[in-house]
Parts: structure tokens; sequence; C-alpha cells
């Protein structure tokens, strides 16, 4: 296949698995941003309904998306233009410990055996994400109010996924190993990653740790505190009570590594991705809740003692802007805006990253102001959103096409939500959401249904396939606390 060519059948496919689905952190030509941050449009609560799901992408309607080559993983190592710098004056790959010749001496102890690790292609690496958990069923998926049912897994949903990805023989690393730093602020993608033995590399990440005010009451705790030396989720009761629970992602990977501590490598857990508008980690961080009354800086050193306790435990942190814009349509100022408000609100408190997360996965193009300013702030890793597992080394979309030799890494990322669960689970499922979805549109029941096939033709079998490497979705929806429902295949 031509290059060109390669590079378009690329990025139409991205274009269109990236508008696909409609959680929060996913591109919805439906989600726009207003000028106040905390107005609602970060809380994109009215999106039942998903962003076009035919998009407006260049010809991404044709059918014709469906190569015989695997369209999952278009960056070939073999790409021919590939510009690896080779003016690097930073040694990328640490150098292995060369294992000092064994003086056969007379010891007959054996040391305690080290883990047995190899070297993966970093290329390899899945990148998974979801959102904090529906932790009451009966308020999340009760309610119409709530985006939640759409954008979240429940408890027994995510305990199911991480025992899934384990029995998988994936294993937690760090997103921040993966990539070198050049001295002039470029990266690139390491040629590696270590592992051990028989594990295939996973970073999870969990985005909008916000515990937004405006979700409280919607069954979604409201905010995550240290309780003897471990992590919790906690309700603020009207009585001025707290109500303690491990029904969220943190204490549930906690509990899960006490088990099962083969699933992290090196002590890695997740990365949370923060916006700041609502503040972080269900406390109102932000310089806004003064006007408020609140006592911002108190509020900052009680987000403080949960950062510190994430950091020393392995969890690292991301940058998914600050007012969760969309940031593919959203203006120059409002991306110089959120960088100054980060700078001010949220980078204080957990430090720099290299990491940012496109709110709706609507990434930056190259070549323009908004890109070269997240360039500018230090940004490296790009991650996407979508029903993919692209890892592109030294490549950013860009207009009408992808940009080479751009010194930054771009990774998607795999959507695990109630949504991709729920139509991922079942074709009968799938057809019918997308069915109703074209019959709101004002779509006759033929044109619905025709609609409907076609998206399904060319979208369901790559994301499908892509989530078995995960969990068969089917086996770890809740059934019970969901109002939606898997639909059974009548094949
Ligand atoms: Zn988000």
């Amino acid at each position: 296949m031509k290059k060109n060519n390669l590079i378009r059948l690329t990025a139409m496919l991205l274009a269109l698995l990236s508008a696909l689905s409609l959680c929060a952190c996913t591109k919805s030509n439906l989600t726009v941003s207003s000028d106040d941050p905390a107005s609602g449009a970060q809380s994109p609560s009215g999106l039942p309904t998903p962003g076009d799901p035919t998009p407006s992408a260049p010809s991404s309607g044709n059918g014709n998306v469906t190569p015989s080559g695997d369209p999952i993983s278009p960056l070939p190592s073999d790409d021919p233009v590939e510009p690896t710098p080779s003016e690097d004056p930073v040694e990328p790959t640490p150098s292995k410990d060369p294992t000092p010749t064994p003086t056969p001496s007379d010891d007959p102890v054996d040391p305690p055996e080290p883990e047995k690790t190899v070297e993966v292609p970093a290329n390899t690496v899945r990148h998974v994400f979801t959102h904090c958990l529906i932790n009451d069923p009966a308020k999340g998926c009760a309610t119409a109010s709530g985006p939640l049912d759409v954008d979240c897994l429940t408890v027994s949903e995510f305990e199911k996924l991480l025992q899934s990805l384990y029995d998988n023989d994936f294993v937690l690393i760090n997103i921040n190993d993966m990539y070198a730093l050049h001295k002039n602020g470029t990266a690139r993608l390491l040629p590696t990653v270590t592992v051990p033995e028989g594990k295939k590399p996973l970073v999870i990440s969990i985005d909008d740790v916000t515990y937004d005010p405006k979700k409280r009451g919607s069954g979604m705790i409201d905010r995550l505190v240290i309780e003897n030396d471990t992590i919790m989720g906690c309700y603020d009761n009207a009585d001025g009570s707290t109500t303690l629970t491990d029904g969220e992602v943190f204490p549930i990977l906690e509990k899960f590594l006490k088990t099962h501590p083969d699933f992290s490598y090196n002590g890695a857990k997740f990365t949370l991705a923060l916006t700041g508008f609502a503040g972080i980690l269900g406390y109102r961080t932000d310089e806004q809740y003064a006007e408020q009354g609140i006592d911002v800086a108190k509020e900052r050193e009680k987000a403080m003692v949960v950062v510190n306790w994430l950091k020393e435990n392995g969890y690292n942190f991301a940058c998914h802007s600050y007012s969760h814009s969309n940031y593919t349509t959203c203006s120059l100022e409002r991306v110089q805006r959120d960088v100054m408000m980060w700078n001010r609100n949220v980078k204080p408190l957990i430090g720099d990253t290299k990491v940012f997360v496109y709110p709706y996965g609507a990434w930056t193009e190259y070549g323009t102001a908004k890109h070269d300013l997240l360039r500018e702030e230090g940004y490296v890793m790009f991650c996407g959103t979508s029903q993919l597992n692209t890892i592109w080394d030294g490549k950013q979309p860009k207009k009408g096409g992808i940009a080479s030799g751009t010194g930054t890494i771009y990774l998607e990322r795999f959507t695990m939500t109630g949504f991709t669960v729920r139509t991922y689970g079942s074709t009968a499922t799938y057809l019918n959401y997308y069915f109703n979805y074209f019959k709101d549109q004002g779509y006759s029941d033929d044109e619905a249904q025709a609609k409907a096939q076609k998206h399904y033709d060319v979208n369901y079998p790559t994301a499908r396939k892509n989530m078995l490497e995960y969990c068969v979705p089917e086996q770890i929806y809740d059934h019970e606390n969901r109002y939606h429902k898997i639909l059974p295949d009548e094949e």
C-alpha cells in the first residue's frame, strides 16, 4: 500500500472511531465548550446522544475502511520516513545492568530469585481508560440527569475488568517509562519497555478524577480520602457525617494488588487525568471557589494529602486540560487561558507532567498555535480516545493527514465505559442503539436501519476485536445494575 494511502486511511479510521463513542472523554461533535468552565460545558450530561456517528470526517462512511491489513496498528515500524533523530544527545535506552559474572563461590545459599524480566517493544503497550465509578448504582443508573451510565463502569464491572486484564497477562507499567526525553525538549518512544516474563505491558488511565459537585447524588463518591494509610472513597452526608467506601477504582486496585501483586511492574499503578475547573480529587482547590466563601487554601491542603499518598504509592498524573474543552474546535484563547489556569491551580498541587490527555479525544493538529502552545508547556505524550490501540512515535494528526518527525508521541486509549461495554457486547444492542439514534435524527425506519448497519459494518469488527484483547464485554456487563440491557444476539 502506498504511504499516502496508508496515512489517509489511518487518519480516516482514527477520526471515525474517535467520533464514534460518546463518553465524556470522547470526542463528540455535540460537545461544545462554553466560556464559563463551570457552567456545564464540561459535564456533557445532556449527552446521551452521541456525536454524529458518521462524522463529517473525510469520506468516512464509504465502508472501505476495513482493509486486510491491521487497521489498528497503523504505525509501521518499517515506516521509511521515520526520521529517527540521529543527533540524539541523550542516551535513550537505560543500559541494562551487565550482569556481573558471578564468582562461582562456595556460597551454597541461593539469593532470593529476582523477578525475571524481558524487554518487549514499546509500541506493543496497550492503554485503556475509564472514568471514576458508579459507586451506588441505585443512584447512578436510575437517574436520567447524569451521564454516569454512559461514561462509567460499575464497581463489579471494574473488578471483573481488572481480573480479566490480569487473566490476559497484562501488567501495569508507568506511562512515563515508555519514552525518552531529549535535552531539546523532544521525546521519542523507547525501543522497548521492561515487563516480567510472560506479561504484556498496560497503562490504565482514569479520567476526570474531579468529583464535580454537579455530580453529587448521582452515585459517584464525593471525594477521595486517605484512611489508615490507604485510599478510600468518601461521601459527605447531609448531617455532616461521612461514609467511607472502597467502591472506587483506586481502593479496588489496591485490594486487587494485595492478592495479585504481579499485576503491577515496578510498583506502577494508574495515571490520573485531571482537570482544574472544579478542583481535583473531590476538593474545591480552584481559585474560583474563594468567591463562594470556600477556604481554597484548606481544600488544597486536604487535596495534597491524597496527592502525596498517590505519588508515594505508584500513581502518576496527566493534564486533561483545565476546562475540559474540545481542543479541536475551541479557540486559541481558550487553550491559552487553560494553560494559565492549570499552571496556577493544578500544577502547584501535582507538579510537572509530560502527558496530555485530550478531553473528548479531540486532538490539536500539528502546526497549529494551539498545539505549539502545548508543546511549549512541555507535553510530549499526547493521548487520544477511541476504540483503537494506535501508538505513533514522532507523529501527530495534522490537517488532512499525519505529521512526521514531531518529537512527540501520540497514543490512543481504548475506551472502557458503560456505553462501550454495552454496545460492543452484542450485535443486536449495537444495531438497536444506532437504529434509534438515526431515528432520532429524523430518518425513516428503512433509512435508519441501513445507516445503523453501515455504521456497524465499518466500526464494530475492529472495536470488538480490540475490546476482546482486554475482556469479553458481555461477561463483565453488570445487568443487575444497569437500566440498559445487552440484547441477546439472534444468531
Ligand atoms: Zn474527560
